[in-house]
């Protein structure tokens, strides 16, 4: 057997066009990769030679020797069927069909032993299994071998790609185990003594060949906290590396423009605005740069956090980016700092307050002129305050002295693009990053776990409670219920939205079917919307229900009597950028009534007035999103009104509609997201760009926030000794493997 490392690309175990498809489909590329990749379940042997115990619906592995085969033609397609009848020592039968006999008809002859892996089912009165994985033992020793492991073994199934069923998986797997000299224990031995670890080369072989009586979930507590240690270990460095970075101290100036703005606020501040303020006054004001997560529910108040932080920085000569991730919430943001400020905003202008400042927005589809006006105006230091998407990090964006980077909603943006804003800092500016989605205790840890984080936990006074129901869509008497409500509450002169799980064609009548959920516009923009992104969660309901588009929506409304003279308008992320703001604006001024729009509307758009949100295939949307959707309503005087209709949940997402109705609390809803969402969509890998899809860890589980807790406290405590981990290569290695494929993740993505 050739010698192996953990380094060792797979091409020296399978040939070329195998391993590309293990690279391509699987992300597996070196033999550690394989160690990695844990069986999806285990099949137990208990069967291996009496085939008289089997039920219907189990999954078995037998041996058995091929005692008839049989070839006939298909009655109702072309092509031939090959019924194998495989038989024990004991005199049991078993059935093996296969649908086309191609490849299998000369190999399945009778005489020849196998194992058949596969789940036992019924034609008739007699069991069978259909198209069963096998594989032919060899009547020597070598087979004789192999049918002992089976007797003393648990069987690992693999998920399987291509030809590379999962028999073939787990030889390849072994063969890597067995090939492999030294397996790299990236722990030290002291902290694998004081948390009980056991090795991990028992526990790779726990996982993938577990005795009989012997547990794999040991194994697989190993390789979570392997996971976990290797994650914190790159946080602390990177924790340990910015306290090492300077930054310029920018202090409070009394009787400044953060004053002033104080003086002006229509409203008091919160405790914890107020709490939050100070702490982040006295880290503006030190000479290490700022790091800090800012999270707080939908309508927290976190925006006036954030601009009391940047008038400080203006106040001390500096200026303040702030970073949105869509043109609308950009626009929208832009809007309310200007008018927040008010005079204080017209910097320069004849009438504005003498220390104004001047406000710029940044957005990559404004006109030549106004984006040529913005970078003069950040260049040369005259905006105080920067807001902008994506445009702003581009490489030609100057500043005359950042100060400040705000991200609004983090949790959609990538570290790497953090990075590129930081950058255009004499020295490293000061970061605060803001999410209205609730981090759990695991997330907050792994993803974000090289930040501070502090919390808005109440709500400012006055604001009114959402009440949330799902209406069933299928009942057309609620349905018109749920658009008299919607007429009364325009009536009551108040306004509504209405959300669509995607656009549709302009033209399209109610009950078309094309689905267009792929021609979105600029992919980073309709990622955010999650226009793009119909597999958010609801997918498990399958693709063939067509799913309520924007305009079909439209013309809905338009021929609902109730609504007859009702001003509806429509907002998706397709619309040009020039029209979505003017539609923003038009119902910011109530000159909209009802608008009907996809998720763009999801985050931070912030219309008091609007008291009724009507969620249309709500099934088709995560928990998370509807909490965040129905954190538009509910934000005035008026008591907010959510309702979730779905036309034909499967059981899951109604049980997931059931939960967001059941409860506003939205860190028990994260918790709830986390358990059902698949892991990666969880940390939101794909918009954040961190590389923070976990392989093994399950982020909704109490018990491994233990695993992460531990793994924090030790990566962080060596670190702290060792941060270049000179004494300890092999966890460098590890670490050095992780960044590679954060870094290849991320450039993927593009
Ligand atoms: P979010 O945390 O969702 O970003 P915002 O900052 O958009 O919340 O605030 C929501 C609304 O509440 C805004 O209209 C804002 O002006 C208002 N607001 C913020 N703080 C207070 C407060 N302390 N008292 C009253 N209203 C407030
Ligand atoms: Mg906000």
């Amino acid at each position: 057997m050739p010698v192996l490392t953990e380094d060792s690309p797979l091409t020296k175990l399978v040939k070329k066009n195998e391993a590309e498809q293990l690279a391509r489909n699987k992300g597996l590329v070196s033999v550690a990769d394989l160690f990695e990749f844990v069986p999806r379940r285990y099949v137990r042997p208990g069967h291996l030679t009496d085939l008289s115990s089997l039920h219907v619906g189990e999954d078995v592995l037998v041996v058995a020797e091929v005692k008839k085969a049989t070839t006939r033609p298909m009655r109702n397609r072309r092509g031939k069927m090959l019924t194998v009848v495989i038989g024990d020592d004991l005199g049991n039968e078993l059935d093996v069909t296969f649908f086309s006999a191609y490849g299998h008809e000369g190999k399945l002859a009778p005489g020849v032993r196998g194992f058949f892996v596969g789940q036992v089912g019924a034609y008739g009165r007699r069991l069978q299994l259909t198209h069963p994985e096998y594989e032919l033992i060899d009547d020597d020793e070598k087979g004789d071998a192999a049918v002992e492991f089976y007797r003393t073994h648990r069987v690992p199934v693999y998920s399987t790609t291509g030809k590379l069923n999962s028999l073939k998986m787990r030889r390849l797997v072994y063969q890597a185990l067995d090939s492999v000299d030294r397996i790299r224990e990236p722990v030290p031995d002291d902290i694998r003594a004081s948390r009980g670890l056991i090795d991990r080369s028992a526990a790779l072989e726990l996982v993938h060949r577990p005795a009989v009586d012997e547990q794999p979930a040991r194994g697989l507590d190993r390789l979570k906290y392997d996971e976990a240690f290797v994650l914190q270990t790159i946080l602390a460095q990177r924790r340990k590396a910015a306290e090492s970075e300077l930054a310029t101290p920018r202090p409070p100036r009394p009787g400044g423009l953060l004053a002033a703005f104080d003086a002006r606020l229509p409203f008091e501040l919160t405790a914890g605005q107020r709490e939050i303020g100070e702490v982040l006054t006295a880290e503006l004001a030190s000479d290490r740069p700022m790091h800090r997560l800012l999270q707080g529910e939908v309508g927290s108040g976190k925006t006036v956090v954030a601009l009391r932080a940047m008038l400080a920085a203006i106040d001390a000569g500096g200026q303040a980016a702030l970073l949105a991730p869509t043109e609308v919430l950009a626009a929208q943001h832009h809007r309310s700092i200007t008018a927040m400020l008010g005079d204080l905003a017209q910097g320069g202008m004849l009438g504005g307050a003498e220390f104004g400042t001047t406000v710029a927005l940044l957005t990559g589809s404004q006109s030549a002129a106004a984006r040529r006006r913005s970078l003069l105006d950040a260049a040369s230091g005259e905006a105080g305050i920067v807001v902008g998407t994506h445009a702003l990090i581009q490489k030609h964006v100057q500043f005359a002295d950042l100060a400040l980077v705000v991200v609004d909603e983090q949790h959609r943006f990538g570290v790497e693009q953090r990075d590129a804003l930081r950058e255009k800092g004499i020295r490293p500016p000061h970061v605060l990053v803001m999410t209205a989605t609730p981090i759990p205790r695991t997330v907050a840890m792994t993803v974000f776990g090289d930040m501070e984080t502090s919390t808005l936990r109440e709500l400012p006074r006055g604001r009114s409670p959402i009440s949330t129901h799902v209406v069933d869509a299928n009942r057309p008497g609620w349905v018109d219920r749920t658009w008299a409500r919607v007429a009364e509450e325009v009536a009551a002169g108040h306004q509504a939205y209405v959300v669509c799980p995607r656009i549709g064609d302009v033209d399209d009548e109610p009950g078309a079917t094309s689905r267009d959920s792929s021609d979105e516009d600029a992919g980073w923009e309709a990622h955010w919307d999650g226009e793009g992104d119909d597999d958010q969660s609801g997918a498990e309901e399958g693709p063939t229900r067509e799913l309520t588009g924007v305009y079909a929506m439209l013309s809905t409304l338009r021929a609902t009597p109730a609504l007859e003279g009702v001003r509806i308008g429509v907002l998706h992320g397709r619309l040009d950028p020039d029209v979505k703001d003017a539609t923003m604006r038009a119902f910011a001024a109530g000159e909209i009534d009802v608008l009907v729009a996809t998720t763009v509307i999801e985050v931070g758009v912030d219309v008091p007035n609007a008291s009724v949100m009507v969620v249309v295939d709500a099934d088709r949307f995560g928990i998370s999103q509807l909490h965040q959707l129905r954190g538009r309503v509910g934000r005035g005087s008026v008591p907010g009104l959510c309702l979730l209709m779905t036309s034909d949940p499967g059981e899951r997402a109604m049980e997931r509609l059931d939960q967001v109705a059941a409860t506003t609390d939205g860190f028990e809803l994260a918790r709830a997201d986390l358990m059902l969402r698949r892991e990666g969509d969880v940390l939101g890998a794909r918009q954040s760009g961190r590389a923070n899809s976990v392989r093994h860890l399950r982020l909704g589980r109490v018990e491994d926030e233990q695993i992460i807790a531990d793994a924090r406290e030790d990566a962080f405590a060596l670190v702290e000794h060792d941060p270049q981990l000179r004494a300890h290569p092999a966890l460098a290695a590890a670490v050095a493997m992780r960044l590679d494929e954060e870094q290849a993740a991320w450039l993927e993505r593009g």
